[in-house]
């Protein structure tokens, strides 16, 4: 008997690949440079050590509901509150291990076999996988403009009488853009007229830039969150640099939680609660490390930018928010996947193509290491891309040659 054809065809996670194949190098003394990093680099905030702590000291650690740990589910609700300006019940809260499973039990309570799922190039990697996953049909929308947002009518004239959801993930891996008021504004209002399901991914809501400001979905609609099709997905890997402790979080009407708890009940349990207390701890302690981590991201946003902008033939729009951007670097190759391979092997720096996001022709790089991550990694990257550069580098101790593309 062979394996399940659904399975069989899901792929593998080339961001999840990555890491474990700039982990091997290094390992092997490579002196690898990270730019396909999809996470900070600040330690745990103390709060979440200590209240993750005190969980594991006093060995209470058995299984939790399965909705979560009441303490988290009411630390969450206050968050709500403070940067949604939405109260909502505990019934409307249900905590899982990652925001990636969050959004896999969402699309596995919503959807029935062939329901469509729309999704905007550029997309997060994992979304049509998990949307096939559920038997359901991920319908990519890309913008014509060549831009990062597609435009209402492009959405309009994706839907059919199949379409269950759209995700909407703001600002975006991997482009960095956030949606701003008009265009979610007229999203929210779109879906509530169709009655479809918007799914907002704001895993990295308050890593942004430049003075903007926070957006809730929940402020586009005069409907109550029972009635709305909205759903919200947050957790604490992004914001506060935990993405170990595998903690994430929906917001949704209360017979949506619901079934998903059933759905975690059959699968996960919950998540654990010594990792429940971790993110109860973040969420409750002080929150000068979400600001910390933003001002360190937009810095080496700017550091990043500066870097592009001397780069020939390369194109990249500035994000606002996030730790990555999307440059264009199609002047130079236009197969990401064989461009991102070059730039390993000639340079060892790790980038991920944009094909995997939905954007032939781009590469993502990631912002969330150091300073000297940026500008040694770009400048790799410009010796490997350059043909009058120097044929023979030394990084550390080896010696790269350059073969053109
Ligand atoms: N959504 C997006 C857009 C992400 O980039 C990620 C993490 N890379 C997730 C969800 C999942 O986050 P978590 O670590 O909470 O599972």
């Amino acid at each position: 008997m062979g394996l399940s054809q659904l399975a069989l065809s899901i792929a593998e996670s080339p961001t999840l690949k990555l890491n474990e194949e700039a982990r091997v190098l290094r390992e092997k003394g490579e002196a690898v440079i990270h730019l396909g990093i999809g996470e900070p680099k600040n330690k745990t905030p103390i709060p979440a050590v200590l209240s993750s702590a005190v969980r594991l000291n006093q060995g209470d650690v058995k299984y939790a509901p399965t909705d979560g740990l009441p303490s988290l589910k009411k630390a969450i609700i206050r968050y709500t509150e403070e940067n949604y300006d939405k109260v909502v019940a505990p019934e409307n809260v249900i905590v899982s291990s990652g925001a990636k499973q969050s959004i896999y039990n969402i699309l596995y309570a919503l959807l029935n076999p062939k329901d469509e799922v729309i999704l905007m190039a550029p997309y997060w990697v994992s979304y049509p996988e998990m949307v096939r996953m559920c038997w359901g049909v991920p319908v990519i929308v890309t913008p014509e403009d060549g831009g990062f947002r597609p435009r209402m009518a492009e959405i309009e004239r994706s839907v059919t009488s199949a379409t269950k959801a759209i995700i909407c993930n703001s600002p975006n891996n991997p482009s960095g853009m956030m949606f701003d008021e008009a265009f979610l504004g007229e999203l929210v209002a779109f879906c509530e007229k169709k009655g479809i399901y918007l799914i907002m991914d704001d895993i990295y809501h308050k890593l942004i830039f430049d003075g903007r400001r926070l957006i809730s979905a929940y402020k586009m609609t005069n409907k109550d969150l029972e009635t709305s099709k909205l759903i919200v997905v947050n957790g604490v890997s992004k914001l506060y640099g935990m993405t170990g402790f595998r903690i994430g979080w929906t917001v949704a009407p209360r017979k949506t939680v619901e079934v998903m708890t059933n759905v975690q009940a059959q699968t996960t349990s919950c998540a654990s609660p010594v990792m429940q207390a971790g993110a109860e701890g973040a969420l409750n302690g002080l929150q000068s490390t979400i600001e910390a981590l933003r001002l360190t991201m937009q810095n080496n946003r700017d550091v990043m930018m500066q870097e592009l902008t001397s780069f020939t033939g390369v194109r990249c729009r500035k994000p606002d928010g996030t730790f990555y951007c999307l440059p264009d670097f199609s002047a130079y190759q236009k197969d990401s996947v064989a461009l991102s391979q070059f730039l390993l092997k000639k340079a060892m720096v790790v980038t991920v193509p944009g094909k995997e996001f939905g954007m032939e022709g781009h590469l993502r790089l990631s912002y969330a290491g150091t300073v000297k991550d940026v500008t040694e990694g770009v400048a790799r990257m410009k010796w490997a891309l350059d043909p009058n550069a120097p044929s023979e580098i030394y990084i550390g101790d080896r010696k790269c040659v350059r073969d053109w593309l």
